[in-house]
């Protein structure tokens, strides 16, 4: 009898943990959205299964969201060398910095790519998996094989986190291409009861979005209001997904984080916040010059600059250095959809998704000759 109930308890256990509760608000649906490509795996049931899927790399499950969706993270090369005797805090203030970087191995920087922070910005999503694919089996989910991206990943240690806001990729579109201005943002930071756009920077204005006053929430926040990217108060951060990012920033001692969104522009890398050190503004500038410079080699950018001014924004990329003594920089990717002022560009899925590996091989690169973190 002891034996069954410890069967049925273990039974329950095992459903319990794949039982997610249901989201507040439904998907936000587009009508007519042309189909995704099958190597467009950007839904949450797709991220887990292809993290499951892998052979090559040590997968971690470092938070569960809100609605309990697993936040996970994928190493690739060794990682295991001991936790760090200090924080970076202490270690930077002792008298050697190797108190804090312990045994990590020093012939390898680590690299963070982070993906899905907003979860309705799917193309680093897309992104991620098929770089968790590369990595894992010699071949993205086209089929495609990467050797100069896979010789340069041989060299550091990679750790991918495909999806952070799994919560708000729920509820997001598959992608947003050819779609209008006000329906990318509808979708994305969402709609007030009235109907009217809450919009980026309308967002911001709450933490979290107060989602009884909301028609749809978006996207971009988790399914408790809160947007990952903003939550960096120190003694006060309120998801378990930002927490276990920083967790895992000063854990692994990340030398450079390279943080995925996406916008209504073709992609750039966002140059460094004043809140960087100076050397880290200098090296972020270096990097930023480089690889925008590829994005419009590669046609990924039609010579449409992005900001070059260096912002007094603080968020989770900045934290890079806070975590690890680290270098974080932003990524914005393109949508594929219409600007407010009705511009448009065509991109494939492919091209969409294409950025996050032309940024890194040209990071990589740099990065081997002359390290990407000023520590
Ligand atoms: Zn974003």
């Amino acid at each position: 009898m002891k034996r069954v109930f410890a069967s049925l308890l273990l039974l329950l256990t095992v459903l319990q943990a794949d039982a997610y509760r249901k989201p507040r608000f439904k998907p936000f649906e587009i009508k007519d959205l042309e189909p995704k490509p099958a190597f467009w795996q950007v839904r949450p049931s797709e991220v887990i299964a292809a993290c499951k899927a892998v052979r090559n790399g040590r997968v971690e499950v470092i938070a569960k969201t809100p609605l309990g969706y697993p936040v996970y993270a994928v190493f690739f090369g060794d990682f295991s060398e001991p936790a760090p005797q200090t924080n970076w805090s202490a270690g930077n203030s002792s008298t050697t910095r190797d108190a804090y970087l312990g045994e990590a191995p020093r012939d390898r920087q680590t690299i963070l790519f982070l993906a899905g922070v907003h979860g309705s910005e799917p193309e680093n999503v897309a992104a991620a998996v098929n770089m968790i694919s590369l990595l894992d089996t010699g071949r993205d989910l086209l089929g495609r094989e990467d050797p100069e991206f896979l010789a340069l990943a041989r060299r550091y240690r990679i750790i991918i986190v495909p999806c952070a806001n799994m919560d708000g990729r729920l509820i997001s579109p598959d992608h947003f291409r050819h779609q209008p201005y006000e329906v990318f943002r509808a979708a994305s930071q969402g709609t007030w009861k009235d109907g009217s756009l809450i919009g980026w920077q309308g967002s911001k204005m709450w933490f979290p979005l107060p989602l009884d006053k909301v028609q749809h929430p978006g996207g971009y926040p988790n399914s408790e209001g809160y947007n990952l990217q903003h939550d960096v108060a120190p003694g006060d951060i309120r998801t378990a997904e930002a927490r276990a990012i920083c967790r895992l920033m000063a854990r692994w001692r990340v030398d450079f984080q390279l943080n995925g969104h996406s916008c209504q522009y073709p992609p750039y890398l966002i140059y460094p916040s004043q809140v960087e050190t100076e050397a880290h503004r200098k090296r972020a500038d270096e990097l930023c010059r480089k690889v925008n410079q590829a994005f419009y080699d590669t046609g990924l950018n039609p010579g449409r600059k992005g900001n070059t001014k260096h912002s007094t924004t603080i968020n989770l990329t900045n934290l890079t250095h806070w975590c690890s003594g680290g270098l974080g920089i932003t990524l914005e990717n393109y949508h594929g959809c219409y600007t407010a002022k009705g511009e448009i560009w065509e991109y494939s899925f492919e091209q969409l998704m294409a950025p996050a590996f032309v940024a890194l091989k040209v990071i990589m690169a740099d990065g081997l000759e002359k390290p990407l973190a000023v520590r």
